[in-house]
């Protein structure tokens, strides 16, 4: 790999990309100027056009010049990319996937991921060229959780405090630790100065601030509380790992990104980003479904299904709801999923409702044989 990425470094560090970009917008502006000229002085048209050709060709002569260096970095880049990538991933294209119709649905998909990554200026560009639906609200949206993010990466909890408590009721619904997990974050932080002068400011933090959390996170307060017995020497006691965790920060960040996708209805990652590399953990199955099915001769039957399970780690794994087989209810925390002994899962209602509301009833399951009691169930974390 190394070659590959000194071969990329040489192609990078090669200067007369930004000069060609710098000689093609001034040549714009150059005919830009000549068009107004010869419009409002049509006059000057055969004079302006003459200096016009001499200048085009000059222009033409510096820029071959420098786009020949780099042709020379990218054919070596591209010769190092061919020596080590010997396969032919042709093999695993099946060109039913994208059929000309979903052209723009895969526009869309990469202009909704230059907007979460932050690439503003590109998104607009692509969504102005492709002729785009996406409303420039999600822009915005996406615009303030970059200004809170990148606050975070200076240690500088207030933006996100302040979004968190705007949304809580609706991070409540969804049982959001988020606005206690960025107050805890902020008392620690000022509790861990290195100096020690935090501990005042710690304590004042947690009287000013953790009020609102008292029903909810009384035990989790009251532990932080105890820390103080232990300010001299955090290293040692029993918060050291609480404390002084190395990402206590980028959990933060990832966890609020999450529920800042989540509430305006979108997944935490970018689903192009997922899909890229999913099928770049699939593609030695897919070469291999490949050959094999011009050995046969056979072909990829289903247009939406692989032919093959794809073994995908268990981040790339979701459970975005669960259904209650018995009253076709999506379950909540309220009515969570109840798993009975023979392994079955039904929503706790329709738990409630078979045993009459009794813990000690014996009932039948509604998809097999077994009979257990509702104490036996245990709740299920999806
Ligand atoms: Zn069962």
């Amino acid at each position: 790999m190394d070659s590959v990425a000194k071969e990329f470094g040489r192609l990078q560090k090669n200067g007369k990309f930004d000069r060609i970009i710098e000689d093609v917008d001034e040549m714009i502006k150059r005919l830009e100027r000549v068009r107004n000229t010869i419009e409002n002085v049509p006059r000057s048209r055969r004079e302006e056009l003459a200096i016009l050709k001499s200048e085009t060709k000059e222009w033409a002569n510096k820029v071959n010049e420098s786009q020949k260096e780099i042709h020379g970095s990218l054919s070596k880049y591209a010769k190092s990319l061919d020596k080590k990538f010997k396969v032919d991933i042709e093999g695993a294209y099946n060109q039913n996937a994208f059929p000309a119709s979903s052209k723009r649905l895969l526009d869309r998909a990469i202009a909704m991921h230059l907007i979460r990554e932050g690439e503003f200026e590109v998104a607009d560009q692509l969504i102005k060229e492709a002729n785009l639906d996406i409303p420039n609200e999600l822009e915005l949206e996406f615009m303030n959780m970059y200004r809170i993010l990148h606050a975070l990466e200076r240690k500088d909890l207030g933006p996100a405090v302040e979004w968190a408590a705007l949304k809580r009721d609706r991070l409540a619904l969804t049982s959001s630790e988020l606005e206690f997990d960025l107050h805890r974050l902020q008392f620690v932080h000022y509790f861990t100065y290195p100096d020690g002068s935090g501990t005042r400011l710690a304590l004042d933090y947690a009287r000013n601030n953790f009020s609102v959390f008292g029903e909810r996170y009384l035990p989790e307060i009251s532990k932080l509380m105890c820390a103080f017995v232990f300010q001299a020497d955090v290293e040692s006691s029993p918060y050291a790992l609480t404390f002084l965790s190395p990402s206590a920060w980028t959990d933060v960040a990832r966890a609020f990104t999450k529920e800042f996708c989540s509430l305006l209805g979108l997944s935490s990652e970018s689903p192009l980003y997922l899909s890229a590399v999913a099928g770049s953990i699939a593609l030695p199955t897919l070469l291999k479904v490949g050959s094999i099915m011009r050995e046969k001769q056979t072909e990829w039957s289903s247009a939406n299904e692989l032919p093959v399970e794809t073994l995908l780690p268990p981040s790339f794994q979701f459970h975005a709801i669960f259904v209650c087989p018995v009253s076709k209810e999506q379950t909540t925390d309220a009515n969570p999923p109840m798993m009975m002994p023979c392994g079955h899962i039904v929503g706790k209602e329709s738990l409630d409702r078979m045993s009459k509301g009794n813990a000690n009833m014996k009932f039948k399951c509604p998809y097999c044989p077994n009979e257990s009691m509702p104490h036996q169930a245990v709740r299920v974390y999806f």
